[in-house]
């Protein structure tokens, strides 16, 4: 765990949020300043900074966070409607949580490109 890292006080429990979903590899929140009806960050337990630290003992992981996502889209109801799986790298990609995470979002039309 990164002392600061918010993600990770969050997955320890030391900052409130509303989880949605957890298991061993990831826990799904809601975001803090949603931007759709439905906008959940899926975070991995482990401290990744970014994509570019991924490495390929990560590639199962990152499967395992698309089936998390497509899941929740389902069991929440807007799957079909569709949704976006959203990460933002570094300052420039929009970035702002230095701990990997996917957003989930939906229940609106989303537009492209985004902003
Ligand atoms: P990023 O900008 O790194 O792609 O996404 C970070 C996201 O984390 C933002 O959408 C922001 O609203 C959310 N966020 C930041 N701090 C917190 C927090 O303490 N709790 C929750 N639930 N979300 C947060
Ligand atoms: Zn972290």
């Amino acid at each position: 765990m990164a002392e600061s890292c918010i993600f990770c006080r969050i997955l320890d429990r030391e900052i409130p949020a509303k989880v949605v979903y957890e298991d061993d590899r990831v826990v799904a929140l809601e975001d803090l300043n949603p931007q759709a009806p439905f906008h959940l960050l899926i975070v991995p337990r482990k401290h990744i900074r970014t994509t570019l630290d991924l490495s390929t003992a990560d590639n199962e992981l990152i499967g395992h966070i698309f089936q998390v996502a497509g899941k929740l889209a389902h069991d929440l109801g807007f799957a079909e409607d569709g949704f976006r799986v959203v990460n933002n790298c570094n300052e420039g990609g929009g970035q702002s949580v230095w701990h990997l995470h996917f957003h989930l979002l939906g229940g609106r039309d989303l537009s492209w490109p985004p902003g």
